[in-house]
């Protein structure tokens, strides 16, 4: 049993401290919001991720998961300290270091003997040098080694990613560190790769930012399709298959959104330009990117007319299917567009509603889909949550005022939804007016 203390109690430090208490190791879960704090003390998680309130509770149970808003209480007690604080998108598109700078020092105040300081959260290239820094600056007698260990886990199948990872990144200058950090993961078995600590922190900007490109990448390719008359989906099927290729993260549609890929590829981008490159790839990425939410828009103004006074309806607000996340998604600058344009708005989503009263608060929140079609001039399909793949779709149709139907995320078959009289509309399905 190993003693682990984990710095921020969000999507990754929560799956963190419950997956690794689970692994049957003594976990304390530290976090400065006392709120959340006390709903965890509860049984209750602030988040919806599948799975993890049970294996929260599971392991509270056993006294292998307490919590704690006291850094001498956590990392006292602890041999592994990971941090794992949020590293949100600054002005110039930077990643912002408030939280990241603010733990570290914390965590120098509670060192009282040798620590491993293993950092979870996305953080731009030097990150492992700069914590060294702070610890060594706040407290010159502390020992400890600094480990980078870039997270890989997606919201909505957190805890699956995490027992189950393609592999384990580990940096660090004290490979013995990196090394006693790697038997944390030994019941996993998993492909531990262990390198430098600039490299590691690296490897995480580089993947996100080559997810994002295949998603912009296939994005603009079905905007030729469109214009073509090619179908995307066909299209990708075709590619896919090709081994070199594959069909992950090929799906045309709204664009990607949540915590990780916009800030990532907009901070290595920032990053590269600070540093003399000039990252026309990553720009390009990300235009691509801003362009799809206009797609949505654009084709309703066409179908539509103004959207003045107008009324849409929206499936989906979360930024993907299984999380209750709102941060990016493409929801809710397609919500600021149709805004500005004068249109009304009604949406529904199975986890997001409670979020998107703050985050939205001129949209109608609606209690099933059926609801948001009475009366819409239109519906979006947002995110492809899997309860909207199998709506009563005759229904939804008596609904509408108008059978017009966005396909963002190219759920449906455009013959199929033609035929049952619908004036339907993927993303790069040869639909063109
Ligand atoms: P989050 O915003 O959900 O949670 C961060 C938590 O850190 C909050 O509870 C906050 O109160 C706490 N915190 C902030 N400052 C603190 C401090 N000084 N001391 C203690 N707690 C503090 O963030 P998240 O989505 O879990 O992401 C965390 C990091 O992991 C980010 O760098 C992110 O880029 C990265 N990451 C996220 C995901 C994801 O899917 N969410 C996946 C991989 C990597």
């Amino acid at each position: 049993m190993k003693r682990i203390c984990v710095i921020g109690m969000g999507y990754v430090g929560m799956t963190t401290a419950a997956c690794f208490s689970d692994l049957g190791n003594r976990v304390v879960g530290l976090d400065i919001d006392v709120e959340k704090l006390e709903k965890l003390s509860k049984g209750l998680i602030p988040i919806y991720e599948p799975g993890l309130e049970e294996l929260i509770k599971r392991n509270r149970q056993a006294g292998r998961l307490t919590f704690t808003d006291n850094y001498d209480e956590g990392v006292g007690s602890a041999d592994f300290v990971f941090v794992a604080v949020d590293s949100p998108s600054g002005p110039e598109g930077e990643a912002d270091m408030t939280a990241v700078r603010s733990a570290a020092a914390s965590v120098a105040h509670a060192l009282e003997s040798y620590k491993i300081i293993i950092n979870k959260s996305t953080v731009p290239i030097g990150t492992g040098d700069l914590v060294t820094g702070i610890v060594e600056r706040e407290n010159p007698q502390a020992e400890f080694s600094v480990v980078s260990n870039p997270e890989f886990l997606r919201e909505g199948s957190a805890i699956q990613d995490f027992m189950h990872p393609d592999r384990v990144v580990l940096g660090s200058v004290d490979r013995s560190a990196a090394e006693r950090v790697a038997e944390l993961y030994a019941p996993l078995n998993s492909n531990v790769i262990i390198t430098d600590l600039r490299s590691a922190e690296m490897i995480k900007y580089a993947s996100n930012a080559f997810l994002a490109t295949r998603i912009s990448f296939i994005n603009e390719i079905a905007s030729v399709c469109e214009k073509l008359g090619a179908d995307i989906k066909e299209v990708v099927r075709g590619m896919g298959t090709d081994r070199r290729i594959g069909s992950y993260f090929l799906d045309a549609g709204v664009g990607y959104g949540g915590s990780c890929f916009p800030k990532d590829v907009k901070a290595l981008a920032h990053m590269a330009a600070v540093h003399g490159c000039h990252p026309q790839l990553l720009r390009a990425v990300m235009d691509i990117n801003q362009d799809q939410r206009k797609v949505v828009v654009q084709r309703l103004r066409e179908v539509l007319g103004p959207l003045e006074g107008k009324i849409i309806g929206l499936l989906g607000l979360s930024f993907k299917p299984d999380t209750d996340d709102m941060r990016g998604a493409a929801s809710v600058e397609i919500i600021h567009l149709l805004q500005h344009e004068g249109a009304r708005l009604r949406a529904y989503d199975p986890a997001a509603a409670e979020v998107a009263a703050k985050l939205v608060p001129k949209v109608m929140l609606c209690p099933d889909p059926y609801s948001v079609a009475m009366g819409s001039d239109a519906l979006v399909i947002v995110t492809e949550w899997n309860e909207f793949k199998q709506l009563d779709k005759i229904r939804i149709k008596q609904l509408l005022r108008q059978p017009v139907l966005i396909d963002g995320r190219n759920i449906y078959e455009p013959t199929e939804m033609r035929n049952l009289g619908f004036e339907y509309f993927g993303i790069g399905r040869g639909n063109t007016r």
